[in-house]
């Protein structure tokens, strides 16, 4: 009895000098806070892409108890929109907001955790990041960069852009000069079209004098801002070239592996919660600026033909594995995208799909 007595006594006091041990490391590390400075691709106010950027900032500075504080910094205010990988790898700042796309010349595979040509919808992507293999292998693409990858936000399904002159067969994007940038664009240039890549502030008067034929940009929320309908006559969907573009927050992974663990799973949370939010916004946003584009504006509003779809997704499988064939990791990247998308892809054609196309039906999107 006695000895059981002393075990339990010894027990209990090792039990508790854990306990303070483990009471004492967190108060310590507790105390430790953060200043970090963001930079982001995108132009100041720009809605859930810049303005989410600060959320997630100001959602981490609350969910930490102000631990983590985070000043962010829009395109060109610290360093240029392209320059924000850089700035981040080389721990310049510590974190960055963007898309995987806008560092496709030095990390190709990046463009595969952004856009995909008749890849990934939201949910497609989304499921790939947290349940396919998706994110590990997104840090192990920017590992070597020495950063770490969250997806932090989802545009929805794009337009498919404004053009001038209609679309009825393939050869009709024969000479049309279009801004569509990243693998999209590589896709018109196949089907013979010229790719004019133009900043955000030139894009609407180039549009309205012809200097372009035809631009995409992002969906009406956005297109409508830009005041598109003023200078082209037709709004084409779906966008097959950007069908759920996934927006990134970057960290400097010596930073972010430097820090105490229940920092990083808020960060991982934040970022989580942050990536739902902006999908949402997107998707009310657009609803109601459709609307709007289509009773106030007489948009018209036209789908893409089938062939002409069908002629782009050849298209777009040619340029994949050309992109895929120029380094080692992108073909990695590239066979584990198109064996998840094949998976799922089944699973939606009996569930998503039909589904969709059972209550578009019920819905009138003629002007
Ligand atoms: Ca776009």
């Amino acid at each position: 009895m006695k000895r059981r007595d002393f075990l339990k006594q010894a027990g209990i006091g090792a039990a508790a000098a854990v306990a303070a041990t483990a009471a004492s490391a967190p108060s310590a590390r507790a105390a430790q806070t953060y200043s970090w400075k963001m930079v982001t691709t995108w132009p100041p106010n720009l809605p859930v892409l810049q303005t989410g950027a600060e959320r997630f900032a100001k959602r981490l500075e609350e969910v930490t108890g102000g631990r983590i504080k985070i000043q962010v910094f829009a395109a060109g205010e610290l360093v240029p929109a392209l320059g924000v990988f850089d700035a981040v790898s080389a721990g310049t700042v510590e974190c960055g907001s963007g898309a995987g796309y806008y560092w496709a010349g030095k990390v190709p595979a990046a463009q595969w955790f952004s856009a995909v040509p008749f890849g990934f919808n939201p949910q497609g992507i989304n499921t790939w990041f947290y349940a396919g293999g998706g994110l590990k292998l997104w840090e192990e693409v920017y590992a070597p960069f020495n950063v770490v990858p969250r997806p932090q936000g989802n545009t929805g399904v794009q337009m498919g852009g404004w053009f001038r002159k209609e679309i009825k067969t393939i050869q009709d994007f024969k000479g049309l000069k279009m801004r569509i940038p990243g693998l999209g664009g590589k896709v018109l240039a196949k089907a013979g079209g010229t790719v004019v890549l133009l900043p955000g502030g030139e894009i609407f008067t180039s549009l309205e004098r012809g200097v372009i034929d035809a631009t995409e940009w992002v969906g009406p929320m956005h297109d409508l801002r830009m005041g598109f309908y003023k200078a082209a006559k037709y709004y084409y969907y779906p966008g097959w070239h950007e069908p759920g573009t996934c927006l990134e927050v970057i960290f400097n992974k010596k930073i972010y592996d430097g820090l105490p663990k229940d920092l990083q799973m808020a960060i991982d949370a934040v970022a989580v919660e942050t990536n739902t939010w902006s999908l949402s916004e997107f998707e009310a946003g657009n609803g109601a600026a459709l609307q709007e584009l289509i009773t106030q504006h007489k948009v018209n509003l036209v789908r893409f033909p089938d062939e002409v779809l069908e002629d782009l997704r050849k298209l777009s499988k040619e340029v994949l594995e050309e992109e895929a064939a120029k380094d080692p990791m992108s073909r990695k990247v590239h066979e584990a995208f198109k064996k998840f998308k094949e998976q799922v892809g089944v699973w939606g054609s009996v569930s998503e799909s039909p589904y969709y196309s059972l209550i578009a039906d019920k819905y009138s999107l003629k002007s």
